[in-house]
């Protein structure tokens, strides 16, 4: 068999909510697979909205997936021959993922990760612009915005809550284009609930 140089170094999948981030990683490490490389797939235990064990997209595809708690760990389970590194909801780690990413690529492998470029309020989430900056390839999806129907780049909170993180129902968040987003709107919520007004 001819043998083929692969690809390495830092793949970046990055947009807001319902942009496509883990169906395009899906498909990434799915052709792989298919060309019979070894793959390992990585997710952050805070991300335990459908499956433990999966990574999962809004259109229901699905991969095996190892849920670490810290980048260090994903040093620690790492399979030496592995050519095929996937990380999912890479904006949950800790800021040590892009020590991790950045030596996994030097080492000659392939790593793939895909998280929110931004936050709620349009603010970059760490340590995705850090990983956008160091990463071969950057690949920017854009959602379709729930209210008017253009490409939406935003991911707008439907919550009453400031806290960055709340992974949660598909309901507290909506993508958003540019005109459409309100980065204040939780703040809003708050202030009308105090009025005794409700949502
Ligand atoms: P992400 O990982 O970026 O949140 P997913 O890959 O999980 O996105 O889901 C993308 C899928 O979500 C689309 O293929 C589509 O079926 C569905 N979807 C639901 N709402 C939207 C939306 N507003 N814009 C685009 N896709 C949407
Ligand atoms: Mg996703
Ligand atoms: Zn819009």
């Amino acid at each position: 068999m001819p043998y083929f140089q692969q690809f390495y170094g830092l793949e970046v999948i990055c947009g807001p909510m319902f942009s496509g981030k883990s169906e395009e990683l899906i498909r990434r490490l799915r052709r792989a697979q298919i060309a019979r490389q070894r793959v390992q797939v990585f997710k952050p235990a805070i991300d335990n909205r459908y499956s433990q064990d999966c990574i999962v997209s809004h259109s229901e595809l699905s991969l095996q997936a190892r849920v670490v708690n810290s980048s260090a760990e994903i040093l620690d389970l790492l399979d030496d021959r592995v050519e095929v590194v996937g990380i999912d909801e890479v904006q949950f780690f800790d800021q040590g993922i892009i020590r991790v990413c950045d030596k996994l690529a030097n080492l000659g492998k392939r790593v793939i990760v895909a998280g929110l470029d931004t936050d709620f309020r349009g603010i970059p989430f760490e340590p995705v612009p850090q990983l956008m900056a160091i990463a071969d390839y950057v690949t920017k999806t854009l959602a379709v915005c729930h209210r008017c129907g253009a490409p939406a780049s935003r991911t707008q909170r439907m919550s009453a809550t400031r806290d960055r993180v709340v992974v949660g129902a598909v309901d507290c968040y909506e993508a958003r284009c540019r005109r459409c987003h309100d980065p204040d709107l939780p703040d809003q919520l708050t202030m009308s609930l105090k009025d005794g007004t409700t949502l």
